[in-house]
């Protein structure tokens, strides 16, 4: 397997994890409970990490892209949560992991 994307937020691991799921791509976390390794790792160490198997990471990547470029080039959609702004592939808030109701 091949590592496609790592981030410190895990919420945003996470929701990337379930679109990757949904079209199809086979996804692994690692560091998924890195919490109690803090004390020795380095922080960047413990983010979680999605791996997926070498044949679908071209996909995947794509994938990965269209989604970061989108939460950021308009359709986002506002939490009624927190307020956050998340981009239109979310299903669910980034920050407080709500819901989007408002789409
Ligand atoms: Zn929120």
């Amino acid at each position: 397997m091949k590592k496609l994307f790592t981030h410190e937020n895990r919420l945003i691991v996470f929701n990337l994890k379930n679109l990757l799921e949904e079209q199809g791509i086979n996804c692994h976390i690692e560091n998924e409970f890195s919490s109690s390794g803090v004390g020795v790792l380095a922080p960047f160490e413990t983010w979680p990490e999605i791996w997926v198997e070498e044949y679908q990471f071209d996909k995947a990547e794509q994938i990965v892209d269209e989604t970061l470029n989108n939460q950021s080039a308009g359709g986002d959609w506002v939490c009624s949560g927190c307020g956050e702004s998340n981009g239109s592939n979310f299903n669910l808030c980034w920050k407080c992991n709500s819901p989007s109701s408002a789409h």
